[in-house]
């Protein structure tokens, strides 16, 4: 079902401000987004799933239910082959309830040591409520994990992952050139050909 309107308005199912910023600046204008705190949801909602999918639909589905809202919300997962895809969904708590990020890098460092075959991904999921249905968008980028941090900049594991085609992580490349080619900036560019075809 086609659905044509001239302003749509959308949650994104986030307390980041950040991240609401760099989506707002990659969707259409026509549609007004709102993130969690926008609309009196000051909770965190649990990600309790065992998949990346799982986790987005759990946030989305809660405050499309709770709210009655249109909503999108997302999930990333660093995947790496060696260790069967882990961390994965417990990307943000690899190393601990802590949430720390030199703890998760080292843990997964020294789960490599000795380990030739050092393929990875970043992978976010997208799931999306609108009008009564549902639609998933998906954005990866591949590349290898390295053998120590190389970089300050960024965020998470960015300076142990090195994207194919560069010679530099993402801790060391500029955030203009990691986000042209990042998982979560694909998955939203996605999201945003949708919205474009389903607005006017
Ligand atoms: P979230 O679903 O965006 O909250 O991401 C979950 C976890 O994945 C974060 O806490 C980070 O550890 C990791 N992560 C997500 N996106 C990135 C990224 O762009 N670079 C590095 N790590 C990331």
């Amino acid at each position: 079902m086609r659905f044509k309107v001239s302003i749509l308005d959308l949650v994104f199912a986030t307390h980041n401000q950040n991240k609401l910023e760099e989506v707002r600046a990659i969707l259409p204008k026509t549609i007004t987004l709102r993130s969690l705190d926008d609309i009196g949801c000051h909770e965190e909602i649990p990600e309790t799933g065992e998949t990346l999918a799982e986790n987005a639909k759990i946030k989305a589905d809660y405050v499309t239910q709770t709210y009655g809202l249109d909503c999108f919300s997302d999930d990333t997962g660093l995947l790496i082959d060696a260790l069967n895809g882990a961390p994965g969904v417990y990307s943000a708590r690899y190393a601990g309830n802590q949430k720390n990020a030199q703890d998760n890098m080292a843990k997964v460092l020294s789960e490599l040591e000795n380990v030739d075959e050092r393929t990875a991904r970043f992978k976010t999921v997208i799931h999306l409520n609108i009008k009564g249905q549902s639609y998933l968008f998906e954005g990866t980028v591949e590349g290898l994990i390295t053998k120590v941090q190389e970089g300050l900049g960024g965020f998470g594991y960015d300076p142990i992952f090195k994207p194919f085609g560069f010679d530099k992580t993402f801790g060391e490349l500029p955030a203009s050139v990691k986000n042209s080619i990042s998982h979560r900036g694909k998955a939203i560019h996605e999201l945003a050909e949708f919205l474009k075809k389903e607005t006017i």
